[in-house]
């Protein structure tokens, strides 16, 4: 099977028209996906006259839109891997300079994702960090991290760059994984075939929201997109930026490296939207406003 390779270099994507509209006393709610597959982010697009905010509230999260000139609200919703496949409720909340509000409800249908199966072997001394214990430590601690909702988008590019120019892709999201035959888990990120030594690049602007040695990430960069969306840059060599740094896209973070859970040097990309590591991939392609 050919490895499959994402392109390197960003170039806009053109603005695709809404799958679904709704209409509902002159608003509109645009949804530009048809269904979101386990895994997936989607965007949402509120427009009328007098609009003051809007609101999701999709799979028990209530995220905010945020405004662009002259062109209404957007918000993005997105779906744990591990969500059950079936159709779930979709509520948009819309309130007005007027002081009214309403509701614009539909559903949408999650499918299953596709997703392989891997077995992981690692190296001796590495062997004891096939521990679901620390795994679990390490998600609370991501999971902590991302729980601050920066309301502004700091993204710069309608999409996100692979941060290894190169990118060939050599692992998939959500693959299901077992390490040394002692433990199941997930693959909550894309690998990028690197070497020691290449340097690590900001798929889009943001800040900092953490650096640190973390016991499977290993030197991990994470940086906060706004609007609920982190990406992380992991098993870095060295780290070359710190914590509350503003980010340009395509700044060097760091260098490839092997540190923390890892079967040899690569890179390991994440990205995660209101709190649920997401295909990093479908988000790079999806459209965004910027
Ligand atoms: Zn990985």
């Amino acid at each position: 099977m050919p490895t499959p390779v994402a392109p390197a270099t960003p170039t806009p994507i053109p603005r695709p028209l809404p799958t679904n509209v709704l209409s509902q006393n002159g608003t509109t709610l645009e949804l530009y996906f048809s269904s979101l597959a386990q895994g997936n982010t989607g965007l949402l697009h509120v427009a009328g006259q007098g609009i003051a905010g809007a609101k999701s509230s999709f799979l028990d999260s209530l995220v905010d839109f945020f405004p662009m000139p002259n062109d209404g609200f957007y918000g993005l919703i997105s779906v744990s891997m591990e969500q059950t496949a079936r159709t779930y409720n979709l509520d948009v909340l819309v309130w007005y300079e007027d002081g009214t509000r309403q509701t614009i409800s539909t559903k949408v249908e999650v499918p299953i994702g596709s997703f392989i199966k891997q077995v992981v072997t690692l190296p001796p001394d590495k062997s004891y960090l096939a521990d679901p214990e620390i795994e679990r430590n390490e998600l609370a601690k991501l999971e902590s991290i991302f729980s601050t909702f920066t309301p502004q988008r700091l993204w710069d590019t309608s999409n996100f760059q692979l941060p290894i120019p190169s990118g060939e892709l050599t692992s998939p999201f959500g693959a299901f994984r077992n390490f040394n035959s002692v433990m199941d888990t997930r693959h909550t990120g894309w690998d990028i075939r690197a070497t020691l030594g290449q340097p690590v690049l900001a798929s889009a602007a943001g800040t900092v929201a953490y650096t640190g040695l973390m016991d499977i990430r290993g030197n991990i960069v994470v940086i906060n997109h706004g609007m609920g969306v982190f990406s992380t840059y992991n098993h870095f060599s060295q780290v070359h930026v710190t914590r509350g740094q503003t980010i340009a896209a395509g700044q060097v973070l760091g260098v490839v490296g092997n540190t923390g859970r890892t079967s040899g040097p690569h890179f390991h990309w994440e990205i995660a939207v209101n709190g649920n590591f997401v295909d990093a991939i479908q988000f790079m392609q999806m459209w965004k406003p910027s």
